[in-house]
């Protein structure tokens, strides 16, 4: 079966709905349609950005509020009242994600119950706003000369604008700024690492999150006709989360299937569980929570790709496209200093991993950082690379202090990276993983993303994912999970991100280490012909053989300190060295 064959037979049934369907599906279809709106938001936040929000309800009032009581007390068109909605959610949200995105771990989903609970009682206590009666009187919906006055008609609106939503998302994932917001899960050290502002872009899909609940409210206000705080409460923002959790909080469609199944379920509980209690009460309620138990225990994924499996789809051939190179950075000439390490120290509380340290790299030379482990030299990266700043000293690339610059500054001005604990994203695609690194060569914003406008600019950071990957010698697995792939070649895959930013500085943390012989052979290769395009390499590793035939020059490190440095033949004979590193093996 092609893969659109599914998805024709679906719109094909959802533009029939209101023509066969009695008047209680399409009620259903239409709450279905409101909620995964409103579900489809939280797949961008909590289910591909790892932000957990249980006061999404909240925006859903905003959307509802703003249009009940500018279409009931000024009389203004619901579409601009729709606007006006928008832009009030849109600040508020900015102010709230300024406020709670900073906090982190538990403190964030605390935060957004908190914020979810004041606009709920603000809803029910603002009199303008009719207080818990609500505001009754809401206009019915014009669209070019048509009255959707009734559910079948406004049938038609909501699902449009739920499909719109989706393909926007699934557009906007699919691109340079998603591949950004799917980097956020990963931990965001990586990802400011490769030039990406993880604060702006976890700001982002928040915005977009309040926005889809804010249309979902406008929605609900035009069909009912009437508002009162009861559907925008904490209970129901969790309604909204379960939804996404339990139909696959990662993916567009799981939004669908969770609202889907959530709404039909709840209908049918209401109505069996009191018989079978023989009293009225919220029963569903104990049943959602058993089964979202059980759903975080036996498929975190939620139901989407579990139905997924069961229908047999091909996938199409996958290439990437021929594009364009992209600009390229000017070189340093070789012999020119490209970082230079003043006197560093690094103290983690009373220990110091990085004492007087000095050291240079020039453009066009291979610079070894050896030492026993615990030495300090992951540390020494860090430090350079401003992932964690040093406590006193200097460090200069390209002759200016980067010493207080940020990972993301640092990765712009041309030092690309790589991690000694593999930071990768495992569910994602090897050349997606590798064209994060290209992060700052591309500067189309979301807007054109979820548009699909900025496919010209995009055909060329993917194919420059795959001249990296060509280059050392991935170019085989572009479309495997990158997690799938053996732990050395995830180091290899590193690289390439890295060299897919264009740096004039690369920082390599081991990059042999769980590679076979053959395959460290090439890394060499690759390393020298970088290295004689003018590239500035520092590297630290652990196999003395590749060292010692790779390096130009080496600092020997021990205790945080550099005890040794100079030429690799120098460095091997130097008794210290051979003391203190070597424990005098030879
Ligand atoms: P190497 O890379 O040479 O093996 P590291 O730089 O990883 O050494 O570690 C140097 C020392 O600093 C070790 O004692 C390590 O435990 C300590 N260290 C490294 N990172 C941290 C940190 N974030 N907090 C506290 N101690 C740390
Ligand atoms: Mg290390």
């Amino acid at each position: 079966m092609k893969a659109r064959l599914p998805f024709l037979v679906f719109l094909g049934l959802l533009a029939l709905g209101p023509a066969l369907l009695p008047e209680f599906y399409v009620t259903l279809l239409n709450y279905i349609g409101l909620y995964s709106i409103v579900a489809l938001g939280l797949v961008l936040l909590t289910g591909v950005g790892g932000l957990t929000s249980f006061g999404q309800a909240a925006f859903v009032g905003l959307g509802a509020y703003a249009t009940g009581y500018l279409t009931t007390a000024y009389t203004v068109s619901p579409w601009l009242a729709l606007l006006i909605g928008l832009a009030v959610t849109a600040v508020v949200a900015l102010i709230l994600g300024f406020l709670t995105l900073r906090l982190s771990g538990h403190y964030l989903p605390l935060g957004t119950i908190a914020w979810g609970l004041s606009l709920y009682f603000l809803f029910g206590n603002l009199e303008f706003l009719g207080g818990h009666t609500g505001l009754t009187g809401i206009p019915v919906l014009e669209l070019a000369g048509f009255k959707l006055d009734t559910g079948r008609e406004f049938y038609y609106l909501i699902w449009a604008a739920l499909l719109g939503a989706m393909l926007a998302t699934q557009n906007l994932l699919d691109s340079r700024e998603g591949r950004a917001i799917r980097a956020l899960k990963g931990g965001g050290l990586m990802a400011e690492s490769m030039g990406v502002n993880t604060a702006r872009t976890k700001t982002i899909i928040f915005l977009i999150a309040a926005l889809f609940a804010c249309i979902s409210g406008w929605l609900y206000a035009h069909l009912q006709r009437f508002v009162n705080p009861t559907p925008f409460g904490l209970h129901i923002g969790i309604e909204y989360l379960f939804m996404a959790v339990v139909g696959g909080a990662a993916h567009v469609w799981g939004a669908l299937v969770g609202a889907g199944l959530i709404t039909i379920l709840k209908q049918w509980l209401q109505d069996i569980l009191p018989k079978i209690f023989g009293q009225s009460g919220n029963f569903e309620v104990i049943f959602f929570g058993i089964m979202l138990i059980l759903v975080l225990q036996r498929a975190r994924e939620g139901i989407w790709p579990w139905l997924v499996r069961l229908v047999p789809v091909r996938q199409g051939q996958r290439t990437v496209a021929e594009a364009e190179a992209l600009p390229r950075r000017e070189m340093p000439v070789a012999g020119t200093v490209l970082l230079e390490v003043k006197d560093a120290r690094k103290q983690f509380g009373g220990l110091v991993a990085n004492n007087n340290m000095n050291l240079s790299v020039k453009a066009g030379e291979v610079m070894a950082l050896i030492g026993p482990n615990g030495a300090g030299k992951s540390t020494m990266f860090n430090c350079i690379s401003g992932v964690d700043p040093v406590t006193s000293g200097e460090i200069r690339f390209l002759g200016e202090r980067v010493d207080a610059l940020t990972s993301r500054e640092i990765a712009r001005r041309g030092m690309g990276r790589t991690f000694q604990h593999v930071r990768l994203l495992p569910t994602m695609s090897v050349l997606e993983n590798v064209a994060i690194g290209a992060h700052l060569r591309g500067s189309k914003g979301v807007l054109s993303a979820s548009l699909h406008l900025e496919r010209a600019e995009e055909a060329r950071l993917l194919a420059e994912a795959k001249r990296q990957l060509e280059r050392v010698g991935l170019g085989e697995h572009l479309f495997d999970e990158a997690g799938s792939l053996p732990l050395g070649q995830q180091r290899i895959l590193e690289i390439a991100r890295a060299l897919c930013s264009d740096p004039c500085l690369l920082l390599l943390d081991e990059p042999a280490a769980g590679l076979r012989y053959l395959e460290k052979q090439s890394l060499a290769e690759l390393l020298r012909k970088l290295r004689s395009e003018g590239m500035g390499i520092l590297l630290v590793e652990h196999d003395m053989d590749f060292v010692m035939g790779l390096a130009d020059r080496v600092v020997v490190m021990e205790f945080g300190e550099k005890i040794s440095e100079g030429l690799p033949e120098e460095v091997q004979k130097d008794p210290v060295v051979l003391e203190a590193y070597l424990g005098g093996v030879e």
